[in-house]
């Protein structure tokens, strides 16, 4: 949406206090009019990064004062912001989607709140609301968690953590790393239901469903671009108890090697060979 193209920005009485303002997460035609209309009249805008936030702005024909605010921000800088909001309006924004949401914003909320601040809201994109809406899972519960750990002990101590939750879960993740996440819900979940929203409201927007191994054969072909939601849904009343694959592939692993234990292990529990042979293999290098 070019700036000539944009329905008028509504009137507003700037009245001091801490806007914490959503930003478009791909379509900038999703920004708000409300969002346009704070962005414009704040004295001062804190942002991730200004060079993104600028840009966003230049789009939309605003100039801004913007003073940059990451999770690296000072004590200083955050009460100087609060000092600023007490007697003009401040907009918090972050690169995209809803501040605080695995984005920086929450000491400054804290504090502004703390110090008597008025703070509110000016709603808009966020991309776990958006990957739960379109991807079918359960949304009358749901737990968002975040990124998942890079590493992958520490990534499958976080599902297992996770495991009696009977909500749909709900991670931000990216291109590089979602195959070994799949990987490693297909050896836990191998029944659960699981989406990948890739790319929303952009151009190449897709969210795919099934198992998490049917997933990971997918992606180890199709290896994907951009920005993802990882959702699983919840567990299955009816779903076999969680089985220790581990203690069942050692066991396996003791008379045969990591092939054939995979194959064993795979026809007795039905999860993928290939995850089975990754853990396998990883279980005789401990
Ligand atoms: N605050 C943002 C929000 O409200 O969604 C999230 C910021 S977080 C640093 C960035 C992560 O959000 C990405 O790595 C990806 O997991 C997810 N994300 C952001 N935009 C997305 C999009 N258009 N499609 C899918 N996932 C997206």
């Amino acid at each position: 949406m070019r700036p000539a193209e944009l329905p008028s920005i509504p009137a507003w009485e700037p009245v001091p206090g801490l806007y914490i303002v959503a930003t478009p997460i791909g379509n900038l035609g999703d920004i708000t009019l409300r969002a346009l209309a704070v962005l414009q009249g704040a004295a001062l805008v804190a942002c991730e990064d200004t060079r993104v936030t600028g840009k966003l702005l230049k789009h939309f024909g605003i100039k801004a004062r913007l003073q940059r605010l990451d999770d690296h921000a000072s004590p200083e800088t955050r009460t100087r912001i609060i000092d600023e909001a007490r007697h003009a309006p401040v907009a918090l924004v972050s690169d995209a989607g809803t501040p605080l949401i695995s984005d920086p914003g929450y000491r400054l909320v804290r504090e502004a709140r703390a110090a008597g601040v008025i703070v509110t809201s000016i709603p808009g994109p966020c991309a776990a609301v958006s990957a739960l809406a379109i991807a079918g899972l359960p949304s009358d519960r749901f737990l968002f968690a975040g990124f998942l750990p890079v590493k992958d002990k520490a990534r499958r101590e976080t599902l297992e953590g996770l495991a009696d939750v009977a909500a749909t879960l709900v991670f931000y993740e990216t291109a590089p790393r979602i195959e070994r996440s799949l990987a490693a819900i297909a050896e836990l979940w191998p029944q659960r239901e699981v989406a990948v929203a890739r790319e929303l409201t952009k151009l190449h927007e897709e969210c795919r469903t099934g198992t998490a191994a049917a997933l990971a054969a997918h992606y180890a072909a199709h290896p994907p671009k951009g920005e993802i939601v990882l959702l699983i849904g919840p567990p299955d009343e009816a779903e076999a108890p969680v089985q220790d694959t581990d203690a069942l592939l050692r066991a396996a692993l003791a008379d045969a090697g990591p092939g054939k234990a995979a194959g064993q292990v795979a026809k007795a529990t039905g999860i993928d060979r290939a995850v089975l042979y990754a853990r396998a293999l990883e279980l005789k290098g401990e």
